[in-house]
């Protein structure tokens, strides 16, 4: 039997008491632990966090708070190694995959520490300007932000265990709000070691985060009127929380990261150079954890004259990637996470397929030091819809998130079929533009910036300093209108909006002074 991994909640460690699920090594088929949450008692647990987290978390600053997190990156940093080794195991990602995971979540912890020194020895924070109320300015109107007294309930996607957690808990710890982390069951295992690690080095207050991995069970029943829920997972289970009970009658925050069909665009009159840029990151973007990042370019938009350069230009690259066993260093792209998965991808390949055809096949790659019948790897495969009719006439390709290495090319015809093309995944996560002209690439970005959490522009002078499509730096929004849940994550002191609740406080300016001093 595996070992069983015990939860983290109402300040002990406690065992599930059902068998468990036993989590796979995607690429060995060996099992390797066992998770569990029957039988807890979660409105302990709940009440714990609310009362004993929340009240210890409020009493610092947010100086304070973000040492915290400093600390915690560095007790996080000590078990790197250990982390790696879960990562290869559960996940089956090679070594880079992984740090976009790991390393990422250090480096979004790193840069919450140092918001929080920037936010000084406060306790609550100014909202804007004060603003008169009458004539006589002695009474005015100070809107201000204060943590809420609730608690954090985070339920995550498979595909970030690491990072998943941290992007969500650092904003939430620093605004003084604690955290109940559900990891997805398919890779808990590298949540609830991390957990355990800044646990057992006692650096948060008692209450602060606890962790659940296995069934979703009676979770939202705890939530009240002041907890906020943040969900990473699919558009059916968002839509599941979203009419729960908790959030449609006792008004739960809640923050949806759902699925998106993310694009590329290539601007009309592209230069040779775009276009290589464009090659590049496309077939990074397919190939990166197996395509499983929720900001992946899913659709590749290219004038109709550039559509051969371009299947051409992304097909050599993808041609070069080995695929197989992440322990195998000559390999640069591992699994996907479980059978399930694999056979989702297929069956979106193949839905796929109806409309497009294949410019470069996965199918084609042979796997490196991996069994095929017991691996869950896949080789990137790049379709192709040949022409603009056709990228008009299509709709699973705007339509069906395929949560793997595949990427789809369409031709347009002018920059408004572009944009409209564009606009058929109905709200992204993120969208890419490449071109050379700032005037032409301003106006197209101008013009989706509202269907889109983010967009990435990328010319020639920028093609060896950017952050790449798919990257989620601290320092800038996650998430995406419509479609993609219509949440907001990250984008620095941001981010600290969902954790705190604005209050308009209406005053005579000697009792607003003692709120802000001009000090603070
Ligand atoms: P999922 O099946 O929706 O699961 C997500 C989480 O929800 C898991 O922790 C799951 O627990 C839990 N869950 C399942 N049913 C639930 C219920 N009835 N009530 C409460 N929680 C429930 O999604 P997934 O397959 O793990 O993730 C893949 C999807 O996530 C993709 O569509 C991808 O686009 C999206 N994603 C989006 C982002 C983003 O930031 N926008 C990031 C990553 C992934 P169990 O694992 O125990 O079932």
């Amino acid at each position: 039997m595996t070992e069983l991994l015990s939860n983290f909640l109402a300040g002990r460690w406690q065992n599930g008491s059902g068998a468990g699920t036993e989590l796979i090594d995607p690429v060995l088929g060996t099992p390797l632990v066992r998770v569990d949450a029957g039988g807890l008692d979660l409105a302990e647990a709940f009440a714990f966090a609310r009362q004993e987290g929340g009240s210890a978390l409020r009493k610092l600053s947010y100086r304070q708070r973000g040492a915290l997190l400093a600390e915690v990156g560095k007790v996080l940093q000590a078990g790197r190694d250990a982390y790696y080794e879960i990562a290869t195991a559960n996940s089956g990602t090679v070594k880079n995959d992984t740090a976009v995971d790991i390393d990422g979540a250090f480096f979004t912890l790193g840069s919450y520490a140092k918001m929080g020194e920037s936010l000084g020895d406060r306790h609550h924070l100014p909202d804007g300007d004060s603003a008169r109320l009458g004539k006589d300015p002695l009474f005015q109107s100070q809107h201000m932000l204060t943590p809420t007294r609730g608690v954090a309930l985070f339920i995550n996607a498979f595909n970030f265990p690491a990072w998943g957690l941290w992007e969500k808990a650092a904003p939430a710890l620093l605004s003084g709000v604690p955290v109940i982390i559900k990891p997805a069951t398919a890779t808990a295992w590298l949540t609830q070691r991390m957990v355990q690690d800044v646990v057992n080095a006692g650096v948060l207050p008692a209450g602060a985060l606890s962790v659940i991995c296995g069934s979703s069970t009676g979770l939202l029943d705890q939530l009240q009127p002041f907890d906020v829920v943040s969900f990473t997972g699919s558009a059916e289970t968002a839509g599941v929380i979203r009419s729960h009970p908790a959030v449609t009658q006792r008004s739960v925050r809640v923050n949806i990261e759902a699925d998106s069909l993310n694009s590329a665009l290539l601007l009309p009159d592209a230069s040779t150079e775009a276009l290589e840029l464009l090659a590049k990151e496309v077939a990074r973007e397919m190939t990166v954890k197996s395509g499983q990042k929720c900001t992946a370019i899913r659709r590749v938009l290219v004038p109709q004259a550039l559509y051969a350069q371009a299947a051409e230009a992304i097909s050599a690259r993808l041609a070069k990637t080995t695929v197989g066993n992440p322990r195998n260093e000559a390999v640069r792209m591992g699994a996907l996470i479980n059978r399930a998965q694999l056979n989702t991808v297929l069956e979106g390949l193949a839905q796929l397929k109806t409309e497009a055809e294949v410019l470069h096949d996965g199918a084609a790659h042979a796997l490196v030091d991996a069994d095929p019948a017991l691996a869950c790897c896949l080789g990137p495969t790049l379709l192709g819809l040949r022409t603009a009719e056709a990228s008009d006439a299509s709709r699973h390709v705007h339509d069906t998130e395929v949560f793997g290495p595949v990427a789809t090319l369409l031709p347009y015809r002018d920059i408004e079929h572009a944009l409209a093309l564009v606009r058929r995944g109905q709200g992204s996560l993120v969208t890419s533009l490449y071109g050379s002209d700032p005037a032409a690439l301003a106006r197209v970005a101008l013009e989706l910036a509202d269907s889109h959490g983010r967009v990435h522009i990328i010319s020639p002078d920028v093609a060896a300093l950017h952050t790449g499509h798919g990257n989620v730096m601290p320092q800038s929004l996650h998430g995406g209108p419509g479609r993609a849940g219509g949440g907001e994550e990250l984008g620095g002191l941001r981010a600290l909006n969902f954790y705190h609740r604005r209050s308009a406080l209406q005053a005579s300016t000697a009792v607003l002074a003692q709120l802000f001093p001009v000090s603070a």
